[in-house]
């Protein structure tokens, strides 16, 4: 076994703990990473909160992870002991259906495994990147290239994916007009993609707080959705409108917003239902779309995109210690735009 300093949840919504966990010894297939950080997604807090059903405790969350390389498995070929690698949601999937075949592992028949708060295929429960190593099959380590920093890198994994997958689906690029809804981890890397990608990118947000960020970010309009008459004087506007909101929001009126044949992509998970007249879709052609991550070579594509433009999350790194606060403060929606954990700070 290979025991690695790592920050566990004990029980549902218990305060982390420093502890020593264990992962396999390295199969034929398996690389040792060595984690530099590990970005802190929302739903992490979910699952840690046992808010998304039946947890598995104690458990170590974590499914933005960066790091480097230090063993390899026998059978290895990808990767070499020093490379920087990433991993992401999942883990493991059957590399034999139609979907992994495919690419697109987060489909698979089998069922995929996720990174952490999942069951591998040998029966064990899996653990995430809040820890100084994590131990995986090298078709789930996906390259960082360089140019890309660690810490900027480790959110893409997640954050990064899950709205590329939609954004590069529906088609955006130039002349096209993409809409934002949210500006939190999801939403800030859905304007920076959507930007380098060339599209017209409009934030909507509550309010005004976040203006100045979101132009930064690479939006060029900003418009604050709680003010009087602004969501009505959008309507027909965008071409694709990427959700990345979990609250419910009146989403007969943001298809409203769509063009004719326009799509608008969900990403989040509200506990309510969306609600609206089947006329809001036919009349204008549009869809309502879903998106769920990304599969492997989606993810490496969208990491030499990201290479390429020069983009990475804009994060706030912290340490161990501070991941409790950090919880709060993500659902107060207190965080510009994603926490990474400085993983060389858990003292287990
Ligand atoms: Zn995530
Ligand atoms: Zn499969």
């Amino acid at each position: 076994m290979i025991s690695t300093p790592a920050l566990v949840a004990p029980s549902a919504g218990a305060a982390f703990e420093a502890r020593t966990v264990e992962h396999r010894d390295l199969r034929d297939d398996d690389v040792l990473i060595d984690i530099a950080f590990a970005g802190i997604c929302h739903s992490d807090i979910h699952q840690v909160r046992e808010e998304w059903g039946s947890a598995i405790f104690p458990m170590v969350p974590g499914h933005e992870i960066a790091g480097v390389v230090s063993a390899v498995g026998d059978g290895v070929t990808r990767y070499q002991v020093g490379d920087r690698v990433g991993v992401g949601c999942m883990v493991d999937s059957c590399g034999e259906c139609e979907h992994c075949k495919d690419g697109e592992e987060q489909f698979c028949a089998k069922g995929a495994v996720m990174t952490y708060n999942g069951t591998g295929y040998d029966g064990e429960p899996t653990k995430g990147g809040y820890a100084q190593q994590v131990v995986v099959s090298e078709r789930f380590a996906v390259g960082i290239p360089d140019g890309i920093e660690l810490d900027v890198a480790a959110p893409l994994l997640c954050a990064g994916i899950t709205v590329w997958s939609p954004l590069k689906r529906w088609g955006a690029g130039p002349g096209k007009k993409v809409a934002v809804i949210g500006l939190g981890g999801l939403g800030h890397m859905a304007v920076k993609l959507a930007a380098a990608m060339g599209a017209e990118v409009s934030v909507l947000s509550r309010t005004d707080a976040k203006k100045g960020d979101g132009e930064a970010l690479g939006a060029t309009h900003y418009f604050a959705t709680g003010d009087d008459g602004v969501l009505k004087g959008l309507k027909g506007t965008f071409d694709i409108i990427i959700n990345t909101v979990s609250a419910d929001l009146p989403m007969q009126t943001y298809i409203g917003l769509l063009r004719p044949l326009g799509v608008i992509a969900n990403v989040g998970l509200p506990t309510g239902n969306y609600d609206f007249a089947p006329g809001a879709v036919v009349g204008g052609s549009r869809v309502v779309a879903g998106s769920n991550i990304g599969g492997i070579p989606a993810t490496a594509e969208m990491l030499a995109f990201c290479a390429e433009h020069g983009i990475g999350a804009t994060v706030e790194t912290i340490s161990a210690d501070e991941v409790d606060a950090a919880y709060d403060r993500v659902v107060a929606g207190d965080v510009r735009y994603r926490f990474v954990i400085d993983t060389a700070t858990i003292n287990a």
